[in-house]
């Protein structure tokens, strides 16, 4: 027998219509890389979109087409998301910090149609032209005297749009329907497609609503600084407006300075972005000695969260710090560290050691732990194995079939991490699969040494990769980078790691770098560091 509630499509359009009708005057202002700021509503950003999907119509675009847009965030680049979502065509984010080689691959995979892109990125636009044949049109997100000169055809957003309707009747698939293309960045192998549905960031956008995730409000007013580009923007297009949040677009400039004056002008309480972010911030805050006035809490994610960072935003400036969990193919939230009623019970310094773990599971996932042989492994806190997840925001395959068969036989994706999960249901990720260190038959966990030797004082970054030893196998090396004007020696690191790790993972040589390498998400590039390290020889004590 069948419930007897309406069947009403769960897609994205009704986010915005919601936010349009009820927290209509609710601002969102984008900031341009001038350093310009800009204010909209959500009634403007709605009718906007209007536009856009007039616009896209006008075009020839179809539900299902691919709409790119290679921009980083702002008001313009939301109406777009929007305005093609809407009328079924599929937003495709590219990430304009990739190498050109890499947006060729992925466009051409994706088979975009058009591409809206910031007028910064015109020069990239040129040459992907070149490589990209099923672009038919390019568009700047910007005004007509701002136009960037090209070689190339191109119109100004506020041009194509200018003119169109208003009016267009949204929606009208089924919520299943396909909305919005994100490609991983590619940190392991080649990028592939991740292809939500309305459905999954419709719901989605309700999980990570939840008090215990990210807890938005139509009180707060929230800093995008996550790129629209990464990983579905963390959802926050979705949450924001679903609570009618003011919304704070960034641009391009993510330098602490800058992120800083936006958060004291607009007065941002809430912001999300990876560590390098908050270290960048941290740093100029406390190089400027300047205080927040407003900032209530921020969700750091991404990559490991160091205790550094999560003591300094509290003990210094009182901010409350959440770890989250997730990636391009979850959503991508799907796990958030907030305390139980048990661990909150407990003193501080042993919630810290909770707080440092990726977190507890939101409700409508399931996660599990597996053997190489996938075989099911116990939640007690020590024993590592393959993360693996699954529910309807989680990836069940790659756009075009890439990777073949990316599930289980109950149905659980691979989330390629490996971790532990504690009796308390607290999940912690010990490594990528591919960055595990593994010495003698066990794995050492990269990400506990780099997160020990970044509470060095001197210690700028750090990162940690296994070089291949003739009796262990491998054996963990540590790279810093120190802060300027700071200085340390190899032994220095050393006896600031004794005791805090494992004798058995103690790093068999550190080495100072100039600048540790991050990707184009900001993360710590390893790859290009074992590239780096080719050459490489472990001192002959530790080669033995
Ligand atoms: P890519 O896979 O291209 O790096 P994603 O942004 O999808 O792009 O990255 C997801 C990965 O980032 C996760 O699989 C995990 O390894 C890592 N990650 C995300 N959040 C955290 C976190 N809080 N702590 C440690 N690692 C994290």
């Amino acid at each position: 027998m069948d419930g007897l509630m309406q069947n009403v499509p769960l897609t994205v359009d009704r986010i915005l219509d919601h936010a349009a009708g009820w927290h209509g005057a609710r601002e969102i202002v984008s900031r341009d890389a001038e350093g310009r700021v800009t204010r909209a509503t959500y009634a403007a950003i709605r009718a906007d979109a209007k536009r856009v999907s007039n616009a896209l119509a006008a075009e020839g675009i179809k539900v299902g087409d691919r709409v790119a847009t290679m921009a980083w965030n702002g008001a313009r680049h939301l109406a777009a998301w929007y305005g093609a979502a809407g009328m079924g065509a599929v937003l495709h984010t590219l990430n304009p910090r990739l190498f050109l080689e890499q947006i060729a691959y992925i466009a051409n995979h994706a088979g975009d149609r058009l591409l809206l892109a910031d007028p910064a990125t015109a020069d990239l636009v040129e040459q992907l032209l070149l490589q990209v044949p099923s672009i038919e049109k390019v568009i700047f997100f910007c005004d007509r005297a701002s136009l960037p000169q090209t070689g190339f055809p191109a119109i100004a957003f506020d041009d194509w749009i200018a003119g169109q309707s208003t009016e267009y009747r949204w929606g009208g698939f089924d919520e299943n329907t396909a909305c919005g293309l994100c490609y991983t960045s590619g940190t392991t192998g080649n990028p592939k497609g991740v292809l939500y549905s309305h459905r999954s960031n419709y719901v989605h956008a309700l999980m990570t609503l939840q008090r215990d995730a990210l807890a938005l409000s139509a009180r707060d007013c929230v800093l995008l600084v996550v790129p629209m580009y990464h990983a579905n923007a963390w959802g926050v297009v979705y949450s924001a407006p679903a609570v009618g949040a003011k919304l704070v677009l960034p641009g391009q400039r993510m330098d602490g300075e800058s992120i800083y004056n936006l958060i004291e002008d607009e007065g941002v309480t809430y912001s999300a972005a990876v560590p390098t972010v908050w270290q960048m911030l941290l740093q100029y805050m406390q190089e400027k000695g300047k205080r927040f006035s407003t900032l209530e809490r921020v969700t750091i994610g991404g990559s490991a969260c160091p205790e550094s960072i999560i003591r300094a935003f509290r003990d210094d400036y009182g901010v409350d710090v959440i770890q989250g969990w997730g990636m391009t193919e979850t959503s991508p939230l799907g796990t958030v560290s907030v305390p139980n009623a048990s661990v909150a019970a407990k003193p501080e310094p042993e919630q810290m050691a909770y707080r440092l773990k990726q977190g507890r599971l939101l409700c409508g996932l399931e996660m599990k732990l597996v053997d190489d042989a996938g075989n099911r492994l116990p939640h007690d806190g020590k024993t590592p194995g393959r993360l693996m997840i699954k529910g309807p925001t989680i990836a069940r395959a790659y756009f075009g079939g890439e990777g073949g068969d990316v599930l289980d036989a109950e149905g659980f994706f691979d989330t390629g991490d490996v971790s532990t999960i504690d009796a308390e249901g607290y999940m912690q990720i010990t490594d990528r699969a591919k960055d595990v260190v593994k010495s003698g038959g066990e794995w050492i966990s990269s990400i506990e040494i780099e997160n020990i030797a970044m509470g060095h004082p001197a210690v700028a970054n750090a990162a940690v990769v296994g070089v291949s030893h003739p009796k262990w196998d491998e054996r963990p090396i540590l790279l810093c980078e120190l802060k300027a004007g700071a200085a340390a020696t190899a032994d220095d690191l050393k006896a600031f790691l004794e005791g805090k790790i494992a004798r058995w993972w103690m790093p068999d040589d550190v080495l100072f770098v100039e600048r540790i390498p991050l990707g184009p998400t900001g993360k710590i590039d390893k790859k290009a560091i074992r590239a780096g390290l080719e050459d490489y020889e472990l001192p002959f004590d530790a080669a033995r």
